[in-house]
This record gives structure tokens, sequence and C-alpha cells, in this order.
């Protein structure tokens, strides 16, 4: 892989990309105020509408006015937000399209990237979907088939289908997560274009820090790595998960955090990293031996690590 050169003379890129699940506006501003002093800007993905069924998490919505106010300041203070579906239960076609209309009026435009919630059957290609061929049977014999055909978002003609929408709306969305803390390394063509899941405009992988147990053991044990290979992380976590407790920011993630800000690194939102490198490489279209390739080392990662 050909080395990117980081704007501003910057050696490294680093940022992360958390969905709302489990965070109040009280923990959720602990976080987000310490990483604003250290000079990261990072994507918050939200929740838009309440919606009208029964919540599958008790993480706050945009709905609740104090957690609205406190995220357009966010917003209004550089951080990135992002989409991570209508609410956390599933929506069918109309309640997906109202939780959009929404963010847009809310934050002034589209979301630039999204990342899925794990309970929701709108997803699109995913659960046993993300993989393809002989793949997918084993995924969903190690998932005891619990994925196996559950997201309906790409289905045209489906009562959860919105397809449509997101690529007409949504630039990049998340998919494969790996243990290795330089996303590029791990997935060296995003943002990619998969033409066999065509409504998607572009993916992106993540490094896997889903709360801040693994957060920490990724910066502890790869930082250096990082650094040396002039990578990029996009780190996907929960802030939600561990990070405070008791009222109290976990002290090691705020000493590793510090140490990291003091390096040279691009501490920018998902989208800005991900037009840049757009702007620096063009986009790639997967081949079918590219798709075969990611798909292999990610599921084999899920076999050894559980990768998300
Ligand atoms: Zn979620």
């Amino acid at each position: 892989m050909k080395q990117i050169t980081w704007p501003e003379g910057k050696k490294f890129a680093f940022t992360v990309f958390d969905d709302p699940d489990a965070q109040t506006v009280e923990d959720g501003e602990k976080v987000y105020s310490f990483l604003a002093d250290l000079g990261f800007r990072t994507t918050k993905a939200v929740w838009p509408i309440r919606g009208n069924g029964i919540p599958s998490d008790n993480g706050g919505t945009c709905a609740d006015e104090d957690y609205l106010q406190w995220v357009l300041d966010l917003k209004q203070r550089g951080f990135e937000i992002a989409y991570h579906n209508a609410t956390s239960h599933t929506s069918d076609r109309a309640e997906t399209i109202r939780g959009l209309e929404q963010f847009e009026q809310l934050f002034g435009s589209n979301p630039r990237s999204m990342a899925f919630h794990y309970n929701c059957d709108e997803n699109m290609y995913w659960g046993d979907h993300r993989v393809s061929g002989y793949r997918r049977a084993v995924y969903n014999a190690m998932t005891l088939g619990k994925n196996k055909n559950r997201s309906f978002g790409h289905v045209e003609g489906h009562e959860q289908f919105w397809g449509d929408q997101c690529r007409e709306r949504i630039t990049y969305v998340r998919n494969f997560g790996f243990s290795d803390i330089n996303t590029l390394a791990a997935c060296p063509l995003m943002p990619y274009h998969d033409p066999a899941r065509p409504l998607v405009n572009l993916w992106f992988g993540c490094s896997e820090g889903s709360d801040a147990k693994s957060f920490k053991r990724v910066l502890q044990t790869q930082k250096r790595k990082l650094i040396d290979e002039a990578g990029c992380c996009i780190m996907y976590t929960h802030f939600g998960h561990g990070y405070v407790q008791n009222g109290k920011l976990d002290p090691v993630f705020c000493e590793l955090m510090t140490d990291l800000s003091k390096e040279a690194g691009w501490f920018v939102p998902v989208s800005t990293i991900l037009d840049f490198l757009t702007e620096q490489r063009g986009t790639t279209t997967l081949t079918d031996r590219q798709r075969s390739r990611l798909e292999t080392r990610w599921l084999w990662e899920k076999v050894r690590v559980g990768s998300n």
C-alpha cells in the first residue's frame, strides 16, 4: 500500500466513530469536553427520533431537548454528527424517512456517515448478508443462525426498505471492524464501493474498540504501530460503555488520550478523513477477488477475536 501523506505535516490520523448506545448527556459530556480540550474532533452518531416502538437501549435520542442541545453544541465545537438509524428499534420505511428528515432539519444537512445499530432489522446488507458465497454459511454457523436473513433495508418492496434514501443521502457507511489499530492496513481500499451491495455509496472499515476496555487495550498495545506506519485509525466505540464510572472519567483512558494528543496526529472527524482519502486516491470499486479477500480477513478475525 502506498503511504499516505497526511495534511498539515501530520504523521498519522486518528479518529473515533462513537455510537449513542447507553449514552447520557451527563456522562457523554464528560468524555466529549475532555476530547475537545485535547484537540480531538471526532464523530458522534445519534438517533434523531424516539420512534413509536420499545427502545432497545437506554441511550439518549434527539427527541430529548437536553440531549439535542448538547449534540448541537458538539457540532458547533467541530465534532461530526452522524446517523445510527432513525432510533434504537427497527423502523419501517416511513419511520426511517421521518428520522432522516428530522436529522436534516436539526443539523442542516444529511448525515455524511453512519453505522447500523445492531438491533435494527432495516439495516442494509447486514447480518449474514455482510459476507458472500460459502462465507455466509460459515458466518451463520458461527453466530448460530441468529443473524440469518434479518436485514431488509436493501430489499426493494419490503416494508423496511430505505436503500434508495441511503444512496441519495449518505456517503459513508461503516462495515467491517478489525483488531489492527491501523484501519487502513486491515482495509486498505477504503472508502470503497461494492457493486454487489449497490445501495451503499461507499463503505469504510474501523478498528475494534467497542467499549472502554477494548479501546484502551488497542491504544496501549498498538499506538506505536499506528504512528510508525503513518496509518489511520477509525476507532469504533460506544462512549456509553464503561468510560465513566460513578461520575468519573476512566483515568487510564484519560492518560492514553493525553499521551496520544501530544503526538503529531491528524485528529479530525471520520468524514473529513474519508474525504481526504478519496481526494488523494479516488475510490475503489471492489472486484470479486478484492471482496473475497476482505470478507475472508474479517471472518477469520471474527473467529479468532470476535470482531464486529
Ligand atoms: Zn448501536
